[in-house]
């Protein structure tokens, strides 16, 4: 018996009584770290309200663009978030989605998290498109989600970016920006239609034509 197949024994004998490192998937499944970042979840308040306000802030945050919303204005007939728009389309496109976890920590109503949700395969690309009713909590279900995980409770005197005590923007309780109520004034008006700063412009543009042999 050569060398070789003996040190091969002797290596399949000393694993043989160790714990095995694999598991028997779907069987059994594993636990996941707390941080664990899998497909996403829309979250609501507790009085049903949706914590989503449309802002958009999540899509711009992504590196991957594969958040698509199309906000709509909440009326007094029919209030779906706290804030002054809510999402009417909300897709995330999880063939898309790298899972940083970018559009969480964007969000500034906790309305969405990265959850413990990786049982995501399909034949067909466009089931990985995830639209709104997928992601989003199922009423009478009001979950934070791995926020919890991720950050430091505030501290209770802290401002809160939605009011906690009715869960609706009245003005009174929060900063109407964070809740998509914005409509501070710009302090000035933006460069391009600043006719001085654009004036500038020509004159610098004009120098470098000059400048040119
Ligand atoms: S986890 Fe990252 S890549 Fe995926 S949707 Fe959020 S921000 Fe975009
Ligand atoms: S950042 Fe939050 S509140 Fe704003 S659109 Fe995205 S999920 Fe909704």
């Amino acid at each position: 018996m050569s060398f070789d197949i003996i040190k091969g024994m002797a290596t399949t004998l000393k694993n043989m009584g160790k714990k095995p490192t694999t598991i028997s998937y779907p069987e059994q499944e594993r636990e996941l770290p707390p941080r664990f970042r899998g497909r996403h979840v829309l979250h609501r308040y507790e009085n049903g309200l949706e914590r989503c306000v449309g802002c958009y802030l999540c899509a711009g945050a992504c590196p991957a663009d594969a958040i698509y919303i199309e906000a709509e204005e909440n009326t007094e007939e029919q209030r779906v978030s706290a804030g002054e728009r809510y999402a009417k389309v909300f897709d995330v496109n999880l063939l898309r989605c790298i899972f940083c976890g970018y559009c969480q920590a964007a969000c500034p109503t906790g309305a969405i998290t990265l959850e413990h949700q990786y049982k995501l395969a399909s034949y067909y690309p466009e089931e990985m498109v995830y639209h709104k009713e997928q992601l989003l909590e199922p009423e009478g279900q009001a979950t934070t989600g791995s926020n919890d995980a991720w950050f430091e409770p505030a501290p209770t005197d802290a401002a809160q970016p939605v009011p906690q005590e009715s869960h609706v923007f009245d003005g009174s309780e929060a900063s109407a920006a964070a809740v998509g109520l914005g409509d501070y004034p710009t302090e000035e008006p933006v460069l391009l239609v600043n006719e001085e700063q654009d004036e500038d412009r020509r004159k610098v543009a004009s120098r470098k034509d000059e400048q040119r042999p």
